[in-house]
């Protein structure tokens, strides 16, 4: 896999070697950018694509907002994410967080965060 940032080809590394313990997964790294993903437990099949601090951030942020849709169960998995397809405007193949750059993130934020003040507002 090649850095989105300087396209050189990534480092393959298993966790162990990467965090210095095993979570049962694999990483793409690049250390010159400090960009990296994760893999598919301990697979070579990565979670999206590689990225900096900022971006796996807002990454992290995004699913926290996001993956209580379905974890509370008041939708299902895959109705949760036809609907981040409809409100992000994306493909079923794309409308993954671990795909999304900056502003996607920042933009899903953004709805969900209000979704959840309507909600809010609606159980008051
Ligand atoms: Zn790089």
């Amino acid at each position: 896999m090649k850095c989105p940032y300087c396209m050189k080809e990534s480092k393959f590394v298993s966790s162990k070697e990467f965090y210095g313990k095993d979570y049962g997964s694999n990483l793409y790294v690049c250390d010159p950018c400090n960009a990296y993903i994760g893999t598919h437990k301990n697979s070579d099949k990565p979670l999206g694509t590689m990225a900096k601090y900022q971006l796996r951030e807002l990454r992290k942020r995004a699913h926290s907002l996001f993956d209580p849709l379905w974890k509370s169960r008041k939708m299902s998995r895959s109705k949760a994410y036809r609907w981040l397809q409809k409100v992000m405007n994306l493909s079923s193949e794309e409308a993954h967080i671990g795909l999304f750059d900056e502003n996607q993130c920042r933009k899903i934020i953004r709805i969900l965060e209000a979704r959840y003040r309507k909600e809010k507002r609606v159980r008051a």
